[in-house]
Formats: C-alpha cells, structure tokens, sequence
C-alpha cells in the first residue's frame, strides 16, 4: 500500500527538530530507520503530517565504553552493536540478543531509538535496557530529562515520551568482572519478532548467585522483570535445581498475552523453558571462557 501523504523535515540541530515537533502539536513523528513507522503508514497504523528526520543531527550515534557507563547514541544501528568489539566484551548480553533482532537489511537500518520509542513488546532492546536498569535522555521543546528504560515504556507500543521529545542517548552501568548472563528467544523463524524471550543476569558470590536479575518479553504486554525468579535464584548455587525452580517462578509470576501466534498458556510454558535453558547456558559459557 502506498504511503499517505506527509511533509519532510530533515534538521540538523535537536533544537530544530524538537520545535517542528512543537509546532505541528502531535501531527509530525520522527523518523530514523523507518523500519517500523513506514510499515505503520503503510497499513494506516500511523498517518502524521510531518516527518522529522533525524539523521542528520550530530551527536545521536556513537557506542561509548567508559568506566562507569556505557552510552548508546539513539541512532546506533542494530549493525553497530553486532559490529563493536567494545560492547562484545562489556556488555556481551547485548549484541546476543540484537542478534535476534530482524534480517540483515532491517540491521542495517534499525537503531536502538527507534525500537525504544516504537515500545513493541517483542523487541529485544527494550527487554535489554529494562534488565539492566538503563536510562533514557531524552529531550524535548521544553529541556532535557533522564529516566529509567522502564518508565519510558507504558504498554505495548506505548511511551510516556512528550510529543515534542527526543530519545537522544542510553546509559547502560558498566558491569562488574564476570557477571553472568542468560539470552534465549522463540520465534516461528529466525529473524521474526519474538513469541517469548528471556534474558537474566547475576553475580556470583562464592559459590551463590548474587544480583540476578530475569527480565521477560514477548509473552507479555510490555517487557518486564520478573521478582519471583529473581528471588528464586538469589542465595543459591547455580544448577538443574534452582535454574528449575526459577523457571517455574517465572512461568507463574507473569500475566501472559494472547494473539494468533500463540496462546497464554503456551506463553507461560515457553517463558519456563527458554528461562531455564538460558540459564544453564550461561554456566556452561562460563567454563568455556575459564578453559
Ligand atoms: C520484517 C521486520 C522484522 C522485524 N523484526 C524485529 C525483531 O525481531 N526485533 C526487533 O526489536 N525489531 C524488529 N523489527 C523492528 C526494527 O528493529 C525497527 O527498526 C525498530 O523497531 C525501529 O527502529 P527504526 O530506527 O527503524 O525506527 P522508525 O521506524 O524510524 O521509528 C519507529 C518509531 O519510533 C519513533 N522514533 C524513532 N526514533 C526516535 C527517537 N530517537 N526519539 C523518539 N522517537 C523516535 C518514530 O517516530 C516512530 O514512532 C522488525 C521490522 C521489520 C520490518
């Protein structure tokens, strides 16, 4: 189907933009890779006025590894990540699970704004960004604000982004030495969005799992952390039994969607088993890298 039609703006500073925005009071949406919002004009899904495209404003790409944080300019391509032997190392959960992200040519064009601002529950990088507790900057008409990946999203394809605003950046903190983590996706074929993922990270202390963390998406309507599997594997050591038992917590804890792809109760089980897979997975890389 064709495009509706629309205006096109292509600014180059954040100032610009954001006051176009402002002015055509919620008319004009930004655009950056267009592999969601075009496909949205495309079946009507979406039909704004004006076009905002940020491509060439400086300062939103770049991957930068610093001591504390790892800032994500809003327009890194998921092909960046895939590409950065920084982020491989600091933050590895990352590129394993943009690598379920959509087919080359999607990779390409993609970035990680985009897919925050687009807030589809299937999408890997949001699940990431909630895990890990990143922040968003953001900025808008009236000024800029920092806050938490997880406020951002308010339900499925659904943002609390003004708007006149902007993503800009994400921070990621850095990750201690050794942190352990778990990234495992459903989906009919590579390359589709997800019907359930999980990703996890923890610590170890000792012999016990220290910090975990188990984040959920896909299954349900927005992605999500899961306390009851967190809880589950804190205190423990790492195995079939505890990997287990937080597999079973997970399943439980979460309020599965529904769509012709899948039904809850399939969700439910998926997000169980993929949990627990992931999980001893992320042991068995650990020995590899010790070996
Ligand atoms: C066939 C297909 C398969 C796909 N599979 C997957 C998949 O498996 N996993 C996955 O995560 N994604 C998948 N996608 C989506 C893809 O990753 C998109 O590129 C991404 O979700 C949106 O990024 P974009 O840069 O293309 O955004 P756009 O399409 O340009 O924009 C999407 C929305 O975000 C807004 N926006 C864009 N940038 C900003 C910003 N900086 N600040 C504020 N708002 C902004 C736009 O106004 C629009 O509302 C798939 C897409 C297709 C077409």
């Amino acid at each position: 189907m064709k495009l509706p039609a629309f205006d096109y703006a292509c600014p180059r500073t954040l100032e610009e933009a954001t006051a176009l925005l402002a002015e055509a009071c919620g008319d004009a949406k930004v655009i950056a890779g267009g592999q969601s919002l075009l496909p949205f004009m495309a079946f009507r899904l979406a039909a704004p006025g004006l076009l905002v495209d940020l491509r060439k404003i400086a300062g939103l790409t770049g991957i930068e590894v610093g001591d504390e944080e790892i800032r994500l300019g809003a327009m890194v391509r998921w092909r960046d990540i895939l590409d950065s032997a920084a982020l491989a190392h600091a933050l590895p959960l990352l590129p394993a699970a943009i690598g379920h992200v959509a087919h080359y040519q999607i990779r390409n064009r993609g970035t990680l704004g985009g897919s925050l601002a687009h807030a589809d529950p299937a999408s890997e990088f949001p699940c990431i960004a909630v895990l890990c507790g990143a922040s968003v900057d953001v900025v808008g008409a009236g000024g800029r604000r920092t806050l938490p990946a997880g406020d951002l999203i308010a339900g499925p394809m659904e943002t609390t982004l003004g708007d006149d605003e902007i993503i800009v950046a994400v921070r990621f903190p850095r990750w201690p030495e050794g942190r352990r983590w778990a990234f495992d996706e459903f989906a009919l074929r590579h390359g589709d969005l997800a019907i359930a993922a999980v990703a996890a990270c923890y610590d170890m202390d000792g012999p016990h799992i220290a910090n975990a963390r188990v984040a959920v998406m896909g299954a349900t309507d927005t992605p999500q952390r899961v306390p009851e599997a967190e809880d589950a594997l804190n205190g423990r050591a790492p195995g079939d039994d505890t990997f287990g038992t937080a597999a079973e917590a997970a399943s439980a804890a979460i309020e599965p969607t529904e769509d012709l792809h899948a039904g809850a109760a399939y969700r439910r089980a998926l997000v169980g088993t993929l949990l627990r897979r992931g999980l001893r997975a992320s042991c068995t890389r650990q020995r590899e890298a010790a070996e």
